[in-house]
């Protein structure tokens, strides 16, 4: 009869996961980063392809403390999500419309991040592997300190200019529009989407 799998295999499963998740991030960010127009928002991606890096050789510490060689295994989840950043990088947009298309995507990547760390933490917890847990929680701290960043410069003028650009672009072409869409610009000021 063949031994069936136990949580320690779906957290070394996981684990592998992560870690390929994560390397396949490290090429993703730099791409972000040259496509962003405001200098915070690529500084934004630059500090966190450093962070990324970190929380790699952080997994590799994780590996070592359960005493497994270190693996990755394909995620086809993150694969998934940059392959959308991808195409949402080839549209034509304005600059500042483009900062907030990138902004969507890298949350869609730290929020992939932040259930897979925070699963594998609570796992960890559930079967005393301290060390591991120390270790995966900074990491979920790290993502979701990412995740807090985006939201603050989405909300802090991205999100607003690329508003702003819209409804410009909008003058230009109609005139006779513009009344209804700044009014509708003006009492819609919800961004729900950023918000965490
Ligand atoms: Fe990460
Ligand atoms: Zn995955
Ligand atoms: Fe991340």
């Amino acid at each position: 009869m063949a031994e069936m799998g136990t949580l320690h295999d779906a957290f070394l499963d996981e684990l592998r996961d992560a870690y390929d998740a994560e390397k396949q991030l490290t090429k993703a960010l730099p791409k972000l980063a040259k496509a962003a127009t405001s200098t915070k928002l690529r500084t934004a991606f630059e500090t966190h392809l450093q962070e990324t890096q970190g929380q790699i050789a952080r997994l590799e510490q994780v590996f070592q403390s359960l005493n497994e060689p270190v693996r990755g295994k394909h995620c086809d989840g993150i694969a998934g999500i940059i392959e959308e950043g991808k195409s949402v990088m080839e549209e034509d947009f304005d600059e500042i419309t483009m900062d907030a298309c990138l902004i969507a995507s890298g949350q869609r990547a730290e929020h992939y991040e932040m259930a897979a760390y925070g699963t594998l933490v609570a796992w960890a917890q559930a079967m005393g592997h301290t060390q591991a847990v120390k270790l995966l929680q900074q990491t979920l701290d790290e993502e979701k300190a990412a995740d807090k960043k985006l939201t603050g410069l989405a909300e802090g003028g991205i999100n607003q200019g690329a508003a702003d650009a819209a409804q410009s672009d909008e003058e230009d072409a109609a005139p006779a529009v513009v009344s209804a869409a700044a009014k509708k610009t003006a009492t819609s000021k919800a961004t729900p989407g950023n918000r965490r």
